[in-house]
């Protein structure tokens, strides 16, 4: 997928800034962010909030498996069951569900 990065002052008329294309992943610049999986680092126990799915109200939209960024949502019997050994507890999953069929709720210890 092609990507395009702005470079320079936002708004402003610096005629010196230019986009970059990038082809591919492999061309974006070093930084410190982790290009490998995420399902190779497990969550731990720092996690707050943990996904609850109540399933009488879920209409397998897989909107909360398109949108969790981890990827930890898996769709069995199109009703999503979350890894929670990968699981960060974002709560995209719940904001993304049109129906409330996630809640965010304490993690219990
Ligand atoms: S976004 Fe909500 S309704 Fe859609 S699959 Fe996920 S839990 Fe079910
Ligand atoms: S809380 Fe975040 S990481 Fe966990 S299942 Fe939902 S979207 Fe994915």
């Amino acid at each position: 997928m092609r990507q395009k990065r702005r470079i320079g002052k936002s708004g402003s008329k610096n005629k010196a800034a230019k986009t970059v294309h990038f082809k591919t992943y492999k061309d974006l610049p070093f930084c410190a962010m982790s290009l490998s999986s995420t399902l190779t680092n497990k969550t731990g126990v720092w996690r707050t909030l943990t996904p609850v799915v109540k399933e009488v109200l879920c209409t397998s939209c897989l909107l909360c498996w398109k949108f969790c960024p981890e990827p930890c949502i898996i769709m069995v019997d199109g009703i999503p069951v979350i890894d929670f050994d990968y699981c960060k507890g974002c709560g995209i999953c719940a904001e993304v569900c049109v129906t409330k069929a996630i809640v965010m709720e304490e993690e219990k210890s």
